[in-house]
């Protein structure tokens, strides 16, 4: 049965392109602990290097962070 085997194929297609979804999700950059705790105030870290991290959209890596920042559309 030549289109049962290929559905299955793609089922397993679909089940990988649903893990990388969920890889480049969970690959998401990771705050300072400084931005985290500015964060929780609603505020974007203060530091110098933080700023300039923030200003190419990738965390702070001086403070611990590391990745890049989720685009948020900005207001
Ligand atoms: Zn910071
Ligand atoms: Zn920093």
């Amino acid at each position: 049965m030549k289109s049962s085997k290929s559905f299955v194929a793609f089922a397993i297609l679909s089940m990988f392109a649903a893990g990388f979804a969920f890889a480049a999700a969970g690959k998401a950059g990771k705050a300072g602990k400084c931005c985290a705790e500015a964060a929780k105030d609603g505020k974007a870290c203060a530091h110098k290097c933080c700023v300039e991290a923030a200003k190419g959209g990738k965390y702070c890596e001086k403070c611990g962070g590391s990745g890049e920042m989720k685009k948020e559309t900005k207001k």
